[in-house]
């Protein structure tokens, strides 16, 4: 088939006359009856206006060469920046054509040296995603992806998104399950629901744990790594069988029902809905960084923060987990609490129990590659990870997915992925089991501490 030339088997509802007939090659409306129907669609359209959109188009006229924007999010105070790095758009044009596609703003990217070695995400069900042809020129500050599709319809994003419909229907879903509840947290400044479900039931000598997920906005990873996880802890959907298999393959699977009876947990699996709707890479609606406001949350400025640390106050907590995706290391690995000032042996005993059980637990997690440590005593405090941290001092961390691939475990076709996302979210399972005997065990020095 032509560029530019669409052709529709058997248009049975089209009358002659119709307003679609402006389109048609065929303008008679005897022609336009016959079952075999010609259209004239425009040779490329681009478009971004749906859930988690962002590009904007400056130049669609050349298949060959043509020129995308990323739309910034808001100027972001604490940051002293307007960050843009997530994109999402849509290319209708002819199957076949090979499509090159500049976004020419990329060296201004809030990471830019992160597009080295990074590959876009592509999908024409919005279910599958595989990974296309990407270059970055750094002299020109250019991303450039090469593509030819094979369907007339084709996504492009930074990472798999992550939909508002599928969330709410994620968290819907998961009401129905037995020991789960939803809660509502608060609202958004856009008026969303701020969604926490818990799983299982509070009691005195169960750990508490938190699982907070998407504060950064385009870390869509983090919302599939959430499903994956309440997937296999409600034995709901594809993760939870995959997991289930994998563990009877083992000697069978009692990691649910024990962690049930030794911990609650409370998963938060979006943290800022306005800004993944909106398209945003770090920011929720008006340009805040949710992970630079723990400090001091505001309802003006970050209702969402504000919400769940009034809701972590009211139930205590154990361990926070704090779920992101990391632009340019290509690992699954977990910030150390080291630099709070609570630190000493028995957070690091609390921080080593649990990265060695998630080693074990999960082939796509270490420990060699990570962020390099503050000084003594210099941890942002602001952050969710390091202000529970030193506020309940606890076992807090912040754990980093990639955008790109792992390197011990790469996967050439989709790097990481939806569904590696799900089971690596899954596999916390198994981790928090291991975690949770030296939880309750240290919980119990903190309180001589205290006293
Ligand atoms: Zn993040």
């Amino acid at each position: 088939m032509q560029a530019g030339n669409w052709c529709l088997r058997t248009l049975t509802r089209l009358r002659p006359g119709a307003q679609v007939s402006s389109r048609l090659v065929s303008s008679s409306a005897t022609q336009a009856s016959a079952t075999m129907v010609q259209f004239q669609g425009p040779t490329l359209q681009i478009s971004s206006a749906f859930d988690s959109g962002n590009i904007e188009v400056v130049d669609a006229s050349d298949p060959a060469n043509v020129q995308l924007k990323i739309r910034p999010d808001p100027f972001c105070e604490s940051d002293a920046q307007a960050h843009y790095q997530w994109f999402h758009f849509q290319v209708s044009t002819a199957a076949g054509t090979p499509l090159t596609m500049h976004i020419v703003n990329a060296g201004g990217a809030s990471y830019a040296s992160a597009w080295q070695g990074y590959r876009a995400a592509a999908s024409y069900d919005m279910t599958h995603w595989f990974r296309v042809d990407t270059a970055y020129d750094d002299a020109a500050g250019r991303l450039t992806i090469r593509h030819t599709p094979t369907q007339p319809c084709v996504r492009y994003a930074y990472f798999a998104p992550y939909s508002w419909e599928r969330h709410t229907e994620l968290v819907m879903r998961m009401q129905h399950r037995p020991n789960v509840q939803l809660h509502l947290l608060g609202r958004t400044l856009d008026g969303r629901d701020l969604h926490m479900l818990q799983v299982g039931t509070p009691a005195p000598d169960k750990a508490v744990i938190w699982v907070i997920c998407r504060q950064h906005p385009g870390e869509s990873m983090a919302e599939w790594f959430a499903e994956g996880l309440l997937e296999r802890l409600t034995a709901d959907g594809p993760a939870a069988a995959a997991a289930a298999a994998a563990a009877a393959a083992a000697g069978g699977d009692a990691d649910v029902a024990q962690l049930l009876q030794q911990a609650v947990l409370f998963i938060v699996p979006n943290m800022c809905p306005d800004g993944s709707v909106r398209g945003h890479l770090r920011t929720n609606a008006v340009g805040s960084n949710l992970n630079r406001e723990w400090a001091a949350p505001s309802a003006e400025r970050s209702p969402e923060v504000l919400a769940v640390s009034r809701a972590i106050e009211a139930t205590g907590v154990d361990f926070l987990l704090d779920v992101h995706g990391d632009e340019e290391i290509p690992a699954n690995f977990c910030g150390s609490m080291f630099g709070v000032p609570a630190w000493g042996p028995r957070l690091e005993r609390l921080q080593n129990c649990f990265l060695d059980a998630l080693l074990s637990a999960s082939p796509d997690f270490q420990t060699k590659l990570g962020y390099a440590l503050p000084p003594p005593g210099g941890a942002n405090l602001s952050t969710a990870s390091k202000a529970n941290a030193q506020k309940y001092n606890t076992l807090s961390l912040v754990l980093e997915q990639p955008f790109k691939d792992t390197t011990d475990t790469p996967n050439a076709e989709t790097g990481w992925s939806p569904e590696r996302a799900k089971a690596f979210g899954a596999s916390h399972v198994t981790a928090f089991v291991n975690t949770v005997p030296t939880l309750l065990k240290e919980r119990a020095t903190k309180d001589e501490q205290q006293q």
